[in-house]
């Protein structure tokens, strides 16, 4: 294609949170040059609103889109299934053919308030002619008819939360027209009475229920278990009776304009967008709500036909475990979402081997195809017709990050992938999975029943029988294991707030499965043993019954339900993330620290690669039981010499403290906060002290005991302050009573000798916490190398340390190039950072106002979790450039909770940080997202 000026130039979109190329075009067609992939391994967690890819000026305002004219580089135009669809339609596979109407139209339908934009309809009628001519059928003709589904198709998977209606072209007279062609009427009316219950609950929104209380009930009366044996009179009975509920709830007749049930049916597809449980799960995973859904329509093809049919799902590899192998489930002589949705328990794909072993050779070859041209595991629905295989849709498969990690390492050594590719596929976030608990096993247990392990893990609740109840008492702060005999997209809210799903029926792909896997949670299906009972509230696993409340363990690795709670055990590192976790260290620039303040964190950290402490925070060593008596003494004192006493008590306690972190650390930094927060924290609360003196005033107690009571009130009535955050704490205590910090450098610098006498090799570095003002630093700075000089000696020289300060008061960024000359290094304290740039408590914030801001789009994030790059970011950047000018070699660093968030990490990599610091369980996560910074934007 040549540009306007004639001159081609090409580029590639590539999806700006995973790297991957999205599509390799003209650059003069597109506005930007990034774009989101919408893969599932893509941080799903976080696509955000983007100018999308122009089409060619022909194509621009193009609705509707044959499956021959598109390609997989399309998604945020075709959805992610009529991308997919047109890339495989391409590729020469069997796909039934069809188009897909554009998420464009989709949001063209909501700007006009709820109807097909003017035009539209015509093109899609235009577009079926295409399709009949193909499939040599007319729709709506009364011998042999074309029969569509028309499916929702979102740019970022959404798995089940918006609606699809099978089987549309069928009516009165065009279902005689089937039954004669297919030779087999009863197959027809079962399409047809499949059509009208999936039309009046998609399309009138009537619930499930009424159909299928009807269906029951004729099923017993025929003494029937599986629909498939239903006869064609009784299907026929069944139909009138479906059409008569249409009629009763929605005041209108089931349509038997076969066009107009295609125009209601586009029109409620887009509608879906906007259902409850797509709006619950767009929320979740942060999926814009002005993406809107594409709808694709295509030719049906039968896998109710009769047992030369069925219809399944596949994954190329293990979605669990990452192995390679098939993986999935199919049913003989079924239709559509028969398999997903749980209602027979599906067979496993290996058993299809013996049953039609040619249509699973070519399962093989499909799978095997599909994999390489996508460089990635997929998942795949596929329907068999009279013995030939159609492939229904393939997208990039959820995973466990156990598995997303296999498949990263598996996909380099087999040449699918480069090490870059590989690294850019791990969504960080979804990595916190791989640190869930496992049963210990060690404990007795006492095992309820085994089912489908479905989604890894181990969790422990309170059990409850519904999805709302799950929702109400988590919220209340209960634990609960959500039970059901399956779960349906409805239920998305109690999969979120329950810590696992155990359920009775379905398989490893039933909705429970794919969303629990999705989210990280523990989750057993198909666990036939229970028996479930919610009239009663209780389900029945052999003689044991268990009812609503009581406490249960799941163990998503084994299926396992157990009773009660179980211990359960950290998790371990496989070789496989030791091995991108190596690759990582390869790649990137930044540092990761960990915060720590226990010799015990520390090993931790070090054991998940930890470069050093970022962040010591010395308070938490005042805070143990057999301290505290001692601090509060020390706090109390009335004169010098008592706090003198008391410090000199707790000076070898920090020394030891800090010979146990520094052993832990040897040889790598060690950054050491003196102490920060305001005194009264270490003092008893007011008003247990107030209870106390009014208990006192009716008991027995004795005049001394009363009067040191008082003292202590007037003492923590002295300290209290009405805003403790912005008040007397971190360098202003310092300042006002040196002692303590001295007591803390001396504790430091014996520590350092003596562990240094045992040859350990130590770095220490000391850290002036909430400083405003060069002068404060200047000071503490002063006070630091006095008490070093006094504790070393003549042994200074071979005790080289550093003395910085945190950058967590605003004016300390803005006036950062005075402050640096006191300062060895910089670490943004970015908690203390964001609560002072955006004047929001962090202690109050969260509860009060900051969650209904992030509901109502206020703020996009909540910035105490991610960084504020605008705002809190600036400040940060302008203190990096203004310190290092005044000291090229200043050192900087973050250490807020921030430092552990992918988005957050990436931005200090790009502000040229040395180092992040976060918790030990999120280093490994630090480490991968660090790599990927470094691949998007070198440095
Ligand atoms: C900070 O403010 O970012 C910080 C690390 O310090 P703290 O959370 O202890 O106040
Ligand atoms: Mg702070």
């Amino acid at each position: 294609m040549q540009s306007s000026s004639g001159e081609m130039k090409l580029g590639s979109i590539v999806c700006q949170y995973c790297g991957e190329l999205i599509d390799t075009v003209d650059t003069n067609r597109v506005k930007i040059l990034y774009g989101v992939c919408g893969l599932s391994t893509c941080s799903v967690n976080n696509p955000k609103e983007m100018e999308q890819p122009l089409p060619p000026q022909a194509e621009q305002g193009k609705r509707v889109w044959h499956f021959q004219e598109g390609h997989a580089g399309m998604k945020t135009l075709l959805g992610g299934k009529g991308a997919n669809l047109a890339e495989m339609t391409n590729a020469g596979l069997p796909v039934p053919p069809g188009f897909t109407i554009t998420t464009d139209a989709c949001r063209a339908y909501y700007s006009a308030g709820g109807k097909l934009p003017e035009g539209l309809f015509d093109e899609i009628r235009s577009a079926l002619v295409k399709v009949e001519q193909t499939k040599k059928q007319k729709f709506g003709d009364s011998l042999n008819p074309l029969l569509v589904s028309v499916r929702s198709g979102s740019v970022n998977s959404m798995p089940g939360m918006m609606d699809t209606i099978l089987n549309l072209g069928l009516n009165d007279n065009t279902v005689k027209g089937l039954a004669s062609h297919t030779g087999n009427p009863q197959f027809a009316y079962d399409c047809y009475r499949r059509l009208i219950q999936m039309f009046g609950n998609v399309v009138f929104d009537i619930e499930g229920i009424h159909f299928e209380t009807l269906l029951h009930r004729k099923k017993n009366e025929l003494a029937i278990d599986e629909d498939k044996d239903v006869p064609v009179e009784a299907w026929i009975e069944i139909i009138e009776k479906f059409k008569e509920v249409i009629e009763w709830r929605a005041n209108v007749p089931f349509p038997q304009d076969v066009y107009e049930q295609l125009h209601l049916a586009v029109e409620a597809v887009f509608r879906s967008w906007n259902n409850q449980r797509a709006n619950v799960y767009r929320k979740a995973y942060n999926i814009p709500d002005s993406q809107g859904t594409a709808v694709n329509i295509q030719s049906m093809v039968f896998g109710n036909m009769g047992d030369d049919c069925g219809t399944g799902v596949l994954f190329t590899r293990n979605p669990s475990t990452g192995e390679k192998a098939l993986y999935g489930e199919y049913l003989i002589n079924a239709q559509g979402e028969d398999v997903v949705a749980g209602i027979r328990t599906p067979l496993p794909i290996a058993k299809l081997n013996q049953e039609m072993p040619e249509i699973y050779e070519q399962l093989v070859q499909t799978a095997a195809k599909l994999e390489a041209h996508y460089k990635d595991m997929q998942d795949i629905e596929f329907t068999v017709e009279k013995g030939k295989l159609f492939i229904l849709q393939t997208r990039n498969g959820k995973r466990t990050a156990q598995a997303a990690v296999k498949l990263a390492v598996h996909f380099v050594h087999e040449r699918i992938l480069t090490i870059e590719e590989a690294m850019l596929r791990i969504d960080v976030e979804h990595l916190n999975q791989l640190l869930h608990r496992a049963i210990d096993e060690d404990e007795k247990l006492q095992v309820l029943a085994v089912g489908l392990p479905a989604s890894p893990g181990a969790a422990t609740g309170q059990v409850v029988f519904d999805a709302d109840k799950a929702e109400e008492w988590s919220r209340s702060g209960k634990r609960v294991v959500l039970v059901s005999s399956e779960t349906s997209p409805e239920d998305i809210h109690g999969v979120i707030a329950a810590e696992g799903v155990l359920t009775s029926r379905g398989g490893m792909t039933s909705h429970a499965a794919v969303v629990a896997r999705g989210m990280g949670k523990p989750c057993v299906c198909g666990c036939e043993e229970v028996r479930i009972d919610t009239g009663e509230g209780q389900f029945i696993a052999g003689d044991v019954k268990v009812r609503e409340g009581d406490w249960i363990t799941l163990d998503g690795s084994t299926g396992r339900v157990i009773a009660g709670t179980v211990t359960l055990k950290e998790p371990e590192m496989s070789d496989e993330l030791g091995q991108l976790l190596k690759w990582a260290d390869d790649i990137r620039a930044l540092k990761i620290r960990t915060n720590a303040d226990s010799p015990e964190d520390a090993a931790k950290a070090r054991s998940f690669g930890a470069e050093g402490i970022g962040l010591c925070r010395t308070e938490h060593m005042f805070m143990s039981a057999s301290r505290l008596p001692v601090v509060q003494a020390m706090i109390l004192a009335d004169n010098l010499k008592d706090r003198k006493a008391a410090l000199d008590q707790l000076l070898p306690m920090q020394q030891s403290d800090f010979e146990g972190i520094f052993a832990a650390m040897e040889g790598l930094p060690v950054t050491i906060r003196l102490l920060d927060p305001p005194l009264h924290e270490f003092l008893p609360n007011m008003e247990e002290l107030l209870l106390r003196q009014e208990r006192m005033k009716k008991d027995a107690d004795t005049i001394d005991e009363r009067s040191a009571l008082d003292q202590l009130i007037r003492k923590v009535r002295n300290l209290q302050e009405m805003n403790p955050m912005l008040g007397w704490r971190g360098c202003r205590l310092g300042i006002l009573i040196p002692e303590i910090y001295q007591m803390q450098v001396i504790a430091i610098f014996r520590a350092v000798l003596a562990l240094q006498k045992k040859g350990v090799q130590v770095v220490p570095e000391i850290m002036i916490p909430l400083v405003g003002h060069v002068n404060e630093l200047k000071a503490m700075r002063e006070l630091v190398d006095r008490t070093a000089e006094d504790v070393l000696g003549t042994l200074k020289e071979q005790v080289p340390y550093q003395v910085g300060t945190m950058i967590e008061v605003p004016r300390a960024a803005l006036t950062a190039g005075q402050i640096a000359q006191y300062a060895d290094f910089f670490s943004f304290g970015t908690n203390d950072l964001t609560q002072m740039t955006f004047g929001y408590s962090r202690d109050d914030a969260e509860g009060k106002f900051l969650t209904h801001y992030v509901e109502h789009h206020i703020l996009s994030q909540n910035p105490f979790q991610v960084l504020d790059t605008e705002g809190v970011g600036l400040l940060i950047e302008w203190a990096v450039e203004s310190g290092r000018s005044k000291k090229p070699g200043l050192k900087t660093g973050i250490c807020g909770e921030h430092g552990g968030e992918k988005d957050s990490i990436f931005f200090c990599h790009q502000t040229g940080l040395d180092y992040v610091s976060c918790s030990p369980f999120r280093i490994p996560l630090a480490r991968i997202a660090a790599a990927q910074a470094q691949l998007i934007h070198s440095r």
